[in-house]
C-alpha cells in the first residue's frame, strides 16, 4: 500500500470501493463483485437436520458463496449463520485433507495407499491377537444412506463383528422405539407447515432460536396464515433465547419432562378435555394408560417432581388441550435426558395424598423411557403397556422432532 493510500485509509477517505463493489447475478441479483461465482450448485445444507435448500457459488473451481434457495419450502431463501458459512468450511485451513498417521508421536501426512495398508494391517493384527470382537466402528449421522449401508456391510462382513454403533443411537434410537410403539412407524407425524397453522405451539427440550433458527420463520408466518399470533409454550430448564419467545415459559427441573407430560395427561383426563371420539376410533390400550396415569401422576406429585406449581400445570393443560389446533415439537433436550437406573414400583398415590418427599420424587422422575414421545403411555415407573394410535395421528395434536 502506497503512502498516499495509507493516508487515505487513515483519514477515512478510502471507502474500499473495489472490495465492497456489487455486480448483478442472474439468480440472486446483487452479489459481491470480489467473489461473483462462475456458477451456482444447488444443494442441501449439511449442518443440521432442518434441511435447508441452498446454492453454493463456485468461482474458479472453489466454493466462495452460500445462498439460501428461494424456492425451497423449508427455508424460503434464508439461511442461518451456520448455513451462510458453509462454503468456508469446504476450504478451511484446519480441514484434514489428507490421511495422517502417527509416527514417533507426531501425526504426519501419508498417501492413501499407506493409510489403507496400515489400517488393514492393524485391524488384522488386533483381531488375530484378541478375536473379531476386539474392534468396533462408530459412525455418524452425517453419513448418507448409501454410506451407512456400505459401512454396515464392511463391519459385518469385512471385520466380521457386530460392534457397530453411531451417534444416531443417542439421538434417535429411543425416539424411533417411541414412535414405533405409539404410531406403528418411526415417521414423525408433524411437519414444518404445522408451525404456521397451529394455534398453540409447545416446544419442549428444544432451543430453536439458537439451534434451528430457520423454524422461527414458520412461526412468524403463523400470524399471516391464521390472522392472529399463536400461543407459544416453551418447556425448558434453561432460560434460552427460545424462552424469550414464549407466552408461557415452563422452567421445569432437569429430567422431569416425562413426569410433566404425564401430569398434563392426568389433568386433561381428569377435566374431560380429551378427544374421546378420536381416542375411541384411533387408539388402543387407552384404558390401561388412563389407569396408570391416574394412579401415578396427580398434580401435587407432578408439581413436586417438576417444580412447576399446580395452578400452572392446570393452565398449561387447558391451553394445550382446548386449542383448536395444537402442536408439540421436541429435540434432544428430551431425548438425551440423563436416566437414573432405579425404577420405583407403581405408586398407589391418589390426588388427595400429601406431597411426596424430595427423595422419592427424584427416584420417580426420570427413566430409560423418558425419551418416548408424550402421547405414548410411558412413565417414570415401569412401563406396563403401549398406547398405540392408528395412523394418521391425532388431527389437532402433532408431535414433531427437530433433528
Ligand atoms: S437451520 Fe442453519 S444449519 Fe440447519 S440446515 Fe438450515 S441453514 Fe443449515
Amino acid at each position: 500500500m502506497s503512502l498516499i493510500e495509507k493516508a487515505k485509509s487513515f483519514l477515512g477517505f478510502d471507502i474500499k470501493e473495489d472490495k465492497y463493489a456489487l455486480v448483478d447475478d442472474p439468480i440472486f441479483g446483487k452479489v459481491a463483485k470480489a467473489k461473483a461465482p462462475d456458477k451456482w450448485v444447488r444443494t442441501t445444507c449439511g449442518y443440521c437436520g432442518v434441511g435447508c435448500g441452498m446454492y453454493i457459488g463456485v468461482k474458479e473451481g472453489n466454493a466462495v458463496y452460500s445462498k439460501g434457495d428461494p424456492t425451497h419450502p423449508v427455508n424460503m431463501g434464508t439461511l442461518c449463520p451456520k448455513g451462510l458459512s458453509e462454503h468456508e468450511m469446504v476450504r478451511a485451513d484446519t480441514r484434514v485433507a489428507r490421511p495422517l498417521v502417527r509416527k514417533n508421536g507426531e501425526l504426519v501426512p501419508v498417501s492413501w495407499d499407506e493409510a489403507f495398508s496400515k489400517t488393514a494391517e492393524t485391524f488384522k493384527r488386533i483381531q488375530a491377537e484378541y478375536g473379531k470382537g476386539a474392534v468396533a466402528v462408530i459412525s455418524t449421522g452425517q453419513l448418507l444412506t448409501e454410506e451407512f449401508y456400505m459401512l454396515g456391510k464392511f463391519t459385518q462382513l469385512g471385520l466380521q463383528t457386530n460392534n457397530y454403533d453411531g451417534n444416531t443411537t443417542l439421538c434417535m434410537a429411543s425416539a424411533v422405539m417411541g414412535y414405533k410403539q405409539t404410531f406403528g412407524s418411526d415417521g414423525p407425524v408433524g411437519c414444518y407447515e404445522d408451525f404456521s397453522k397451529a394455534e398453540v405451539i409447545m416446544l419442549i427440550g428444544a432451543n430453536i432460536a439458537d439451534n434451528h433458527p430457520i423454524l422461527k420463520l414458520h412461526i412468524q408466518r403463523n400470524q399471516k396464515v391464521r390472522g392472529k399470533k399463536p400461543t407459544i409454550i416453551v418447556i425448558d430448564p434453561r432460560k434460552s433465547k427460545t424462552s424469550q419467545m414464549a407466552d408461557i415459559f415452563v422452567p421445569l427441573k432437569p429430567r422431569s419432562d416425562l413426569a410433566l407430560l404425564n401430569g398434563l395427561c392426568y389433568i386433561i383426563m381428569e377435566q374431560g378435555w380429551e378427544d374421546e371420539a378420536f381416542i375411541k376410533a384411533r387408539t388402543n390400550g387407552y384404558r390401561e394408560f388412563r389407569k396408570h396415569i391416574m394412579a401415578n401422576y396427580p398434580p401435587q406429585e407432578v408439581a413436586q417432581i417438576t417444580g412447576i406449581d399446580v395452578k400452572t400445570l392446570y393452565e398449561l393443560a387447558r391451553t394445550y388441550a382446548l386449542a383448536e389446533s395444537a402442536m408439540s415439537a421436541w429435540t434432544m433436550g428430551v431425548n438425551q435426558s440423563l436416566s437414573v437406573p432405579i425404577r420405583s414400583p407403581p405408586s398407589t398415590t391418589s390426588r388427595s395424598l400429601p406431597a411426596i418427599s424430595a427423595k422419592r420424587a427424584a427416584r420417580r422422575c426420570p427413566s430409560p423411557d423418558s425419551a418416548t414421545p408424550w402421547v405414548h403411555g410411558s412413565s417414570g415407573s415401569p412401563h406396563p403397556f403401549p398406547v398405540t394410535a392408528i395412523m394418521p395421528a391425532m388431527p389437532t395434536v402433532r408431535n414433531l422432532p427437530i433433528l
